[in-house]
This record gives C-alpha cells, structure tokens and sequence, in this order.
C-alpha cells in the first residue's frame, strides 16, 4: 500500500464530515476525487459517504438540496453556497441495467462493494486519515487498470452505463482494461441499447471532454461493440476524421463539433441523442455550410459569411480540425469583422419600410432587399441611404 498519510480535504467537507460524525454517523470521502487525488490530478468535489440516511443529513443542516433523493444523494450547501454531495450508504437491492432499487443501513464496505471500479472504490476518512480499499483499487491505480469490482459480468448486467464509464476512464487516464472486464464489456454490449438517450448522450459528451485523445475514446468506442450499438456513425466515419479528432486539444472539445466530424447527418445524431434543440440547430447551421467561400477575396468571404451566419466560426473550427491549419480565409474574415462590413439585410442601409414608400409591396420587398444585400456584399461602399434608394428605384 502506499497511501499517504493525509490528504488535503476542503475545509467546508472536512466540517460537513465533522457535523456527522459528531452526530454519530460514520462519514468517508468516497469516489473519484480520491482517485484523482492519489494521481495528483486536480478534483474539486470531494463526495461523502454517510451511515445517516437522507432524512439525518437533511436534519442536521440548515440549507439542503435534493440531488439524488432515490439513491440516497443530499447537496449540503455550505457558507460560499458550494453544494457538497452527501450519499447514505447503500446496497442495490434490485437493478434492471438501467435504475437501481437501493437500500440504507448498510456498512461502508458494503457500500463501497456497489461501486463500478476497484479504482472509484476507495474511502478516506478526513478527519481520523485512514483509508479503506478492499478491493485494491490502490494498486490497481498503480497497474493504471480499470477492473471492475466483483464479477464484471454482473455488474454490467446491473447497469450498462458502466460499459461506457470504463471506456471513459482508460480514454482519460490511458489505462488498459483487465482482460475479464473487457471480456465482460464486449459480451454485454448488447445491453447498451437498454440505456436511456439521455444518459448516452452524457457519458459520450464527458468522454469527449475528458479523453487525452478522442481518437482513443473513438477507437474504444468501436472495439467494445458500443459503437455498433448507440453511435453506428463512429463505425461509418473515415479514417482521416477519426484520425484527425486527435489533434483537438482539451479547449476545444466541444463535443457538439466533435460529433459533427464524425457524423455525415450530424442534426439527426444529435436529435437521436435528445441533445438540446440550440444545439441540434447548430449542427444543421454547420452542416448547410457552405463549408467554404468560392474564392479568397473578400467579396467571396463576405458571401460566404453572409450565407453561413451564426455557423461561420463553427465551420472554420471544422476546417481547422480537417486540414490541420488555419482555414485560408480566416484573415479576410477578421478583417471583414474589424470593419464591420454589412453582412445581413438587417445591416441594409435601407429597410421594407423604405421600399413599400418607394411603392414596392409584398414579396417583392424582400426580392429587392435580397438584391440589394448582393450589391452590398460585392462593394460594400454602396450601403448609403442615396445609393440604395436609387438603386431601388431601377429595380421596382
Ligand atoms: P468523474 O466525476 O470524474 O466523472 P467519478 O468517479 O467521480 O468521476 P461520478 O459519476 O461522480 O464519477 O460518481 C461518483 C462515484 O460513484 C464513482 O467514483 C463510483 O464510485 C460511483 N458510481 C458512479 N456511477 C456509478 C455506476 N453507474 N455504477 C456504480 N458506481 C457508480
Ligand atoms: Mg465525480
């Protein structure tokens, strides 16, 4: 074993953990901030274990918030209105691959028995410094190995999220997976197609955040037999976009883009992933494109920009990624801005009211705006009230 002696615990939780034990409650730091901690990786919730039910925890302090009320989960807010998350210790009574049913009034080992990973099973006590690792989560943190807890078979049949959990965790650590876990994984992928959208949904935006290398997330993704199951677009997409995923650097990860390389429909993907309807617009927006201007002057980038929209810098971000450079006409467009060159009919010189007073009427108003905006984007210098008026004039 080589823990060390004392761990460096956020005041407020070491007071929150004080309040319980006090009031009789064995109280442990739990989950993947020790994890994190005994990999010096930097983690700021620290979650605690408690023999008090919810009900005690919620009696014992002045400001709760309900987090996770069927699985035993209470936020204690503290002075600076940090929430800190307090979870009774449990056992699952009953589980479908998807919910769990659980029951209180267990011991910490037994809670601890629960947990996905022997690495994410681990406890500390902050105030008496002992630690706890029945299932040598320690060592395996040393083995850099995501080993599943008891029987890896099982313990997906409990909860399929754990599958992708795993692949999670060896994307961001760089870990390997024990033979018989992934043995497991791969037997039970079938299983994933049980999971709710939502949950999906979230471990696969996480992954993207987390994985030092999305390409290894992706690749883990397809080996596993996830893919095949919940993001068949991971299996159809190149080489190359795959490939290029790797060059993200953890800033830009957004997974909304991420997803978009890697999908040809990347709207319905998102759709099926019921991310929300901002971001699906905004994978369609980047999918209309057009993915690039028709040449590189300017009156070509103002085009471009015209037409892309909200979208442009989401497309140049997938250029970017792409090519592995700047896109080409990422100066023009700086300079294009800077300016604040009219790019919309909205910055017309000139408005409908404008045109019906010329006598224009109906569809025609919008015809002619069209029109105008396109001599606006060619010379930009023709937006004045004069030049527009006459040149709406020629057209009506
Ligand atoms: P991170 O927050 O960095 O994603 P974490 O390990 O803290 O990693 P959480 O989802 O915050 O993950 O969960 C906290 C702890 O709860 C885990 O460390 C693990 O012990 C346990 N846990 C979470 N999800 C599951 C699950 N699906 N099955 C079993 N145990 C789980
Ligand atoms: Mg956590």
């Amino acid at each position: 074993m080589s823990f060390p002696d004392s761990l460096p615990i956020p005041g407020e939780v070491v007071e929150i953990a004080r309040t319980l034990q006090e009031a009789g409650y064995e109280t442990w730091c739990v989950g993947g901030a020790l994890r994190d901690a005994l990999m010096s990786h930097p983690h700021a919730d620290f979650d605690l274990a408690t023999a008090a039910t919810p009900a005690q925890v919620q009696s014992l302090f002045r400001r709760t918030a309900l987090v996770g009320e069927k699985y035993g989960t209470v936020g204690v807010i503290d002075r600076r209105r940090v929430v800190h998350e307090v979870t009774t210790f449990r056992r699952d009574v009953a589980t479908d691959g998807r919910h769990a049913v659980v029951s209180y009034g267990v011991s910490l080992e037994e809670d601890l028995a629960r947990r996905d990973f022997t690495i994410n099973a681990i406890a500390y006590h902050p105030l008496r410094h002992e630690w706890r690792d029945p299932f040598q989560g320690e060592a395996d943190l040393r083995r850099r190995l995501v080993r599943a807890v008891g029987e890896p078979a099982r313990r997906f049949r409990e909860d399929y999220l754990r599958i992708l959990r795993a692949l999670r965790f060896v994307a961001r650590f760089r870990f390997t997976i024990e033979p018989a876990t992934w043995a497991a994984l791969v037997a039970g992928a079938d299983g994933l197609t049980r999971l709710s959208a939502e949950r999906v949904r979230d471990e696969w935006f996480k992954g993207i955040a987390t994985a030092q290398s999305v390409t290894e997330l992706v690749t883990l993704w397809r080996q596993s037999g996830a893919a095949a199951r919940l993001m068949p677009e991971l299996d159809q997409a190149s080489a190359e976009a795959v490939a290029s995923l790797g060059t993200l650097a953890p800033a830009d990860r957004d997974p909304i883009l991420a997803t978009a390389l890697l999908s040809r429909d990347p709207a319905s993907t998102l759709r099926r992933l019921r991310a929300s309807g901002a971001e699906v617009d905004r994978a369609a927006a980047m999918a209309v494109g057009p993915e690039a201007p028709a040449g590189g002057d300017e009156v070509a980038v103002r085009r471009w920009l015209s037409a892309a929209g909200k979208a442009a810098d989401d497309i140049m971000a997938l250029w970017v990624v792409r090519h592995g450079a700047p896109a080409p006409w990422a100066e023009a467009v700086r300079r294009i801005r800077e300016r604040g060159d009219p790019l919309t009919r909205g910055d017309l010189a000139i408005t409908g009211s404008d045109l019906q007073a010329l006598g224009a009427a109906g569809r025609r108003i919008g015809e002619i705006l069209s029109v105008l905006l396109a001599l606006v984007l060619e010379d930009p210098s023709r937006n004045t009230r004069e030049t527009l008026t006459a040149l709406a004039r020629d057209l009506s």
